[in-house]
């Protein structure tokens, strides 16, 4: 049972179905996209992107109106629930894993959270429109 350490973590603060405030390391950045689905794809693949620098699965916590929940983002897009305890079960190796895909916000074509580029297009973070947000 792998337990998530508090740092690095990233925060997603919903504003409406489609976009909402990403926050990490003390940088906040807008994200939009055109559905809510292509939206949760977004926010997991911004986080397996912190995940991938950390080299480790990383916390992400989403708030909406009401709920608020945890859950922890491996460098490929998997995602677990967080126990109380802070652990997370043992992942399933990596060919046994299911990973959500979307589709590339430009060409279309299908794109993984893990991807940093769109192998067809090379649209940089092809889920989601992203910019920082200036303090
Ligand atoms: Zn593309």
């Amino acid at each position: 049972m792998p337990s998530i350490p508090t740092f690095p973590s990233v925060a997603f603060l919903m504003a409406t179905d489609t976009n909402g405030t990403i926050t990490s390391n003390g940088t906040a950045t807008s994200i939009a996209a055109n559905t809510a689905e292509q939206l949760r794809l977004g926010v997991i693949a911004y986080t397996a992107k912190v995940a991938r620098r950390a080299g480790r699965p990383v916390e992400l916590t989403i708030r909406g109106d009401t709920n608020r929940y945890q859950v922890a983002v491996h460098p490929d897009g998997y995602t677990q629930e967080i126990g109380k305890d802070r652990t997370v079960p043992d992942a399933p190796t990596s060919h046994d894993r299911q990973v959500a895909r979307g589709l590339c916000r430009s060409c279309k074509r299908i794109a993984l959270p893990s991807y940093n580029f769109c192998c067809y297009c090379r649209t940089e973070n092809p889920l989601t429109r992203l910019q920082e947000i200036s303090a």
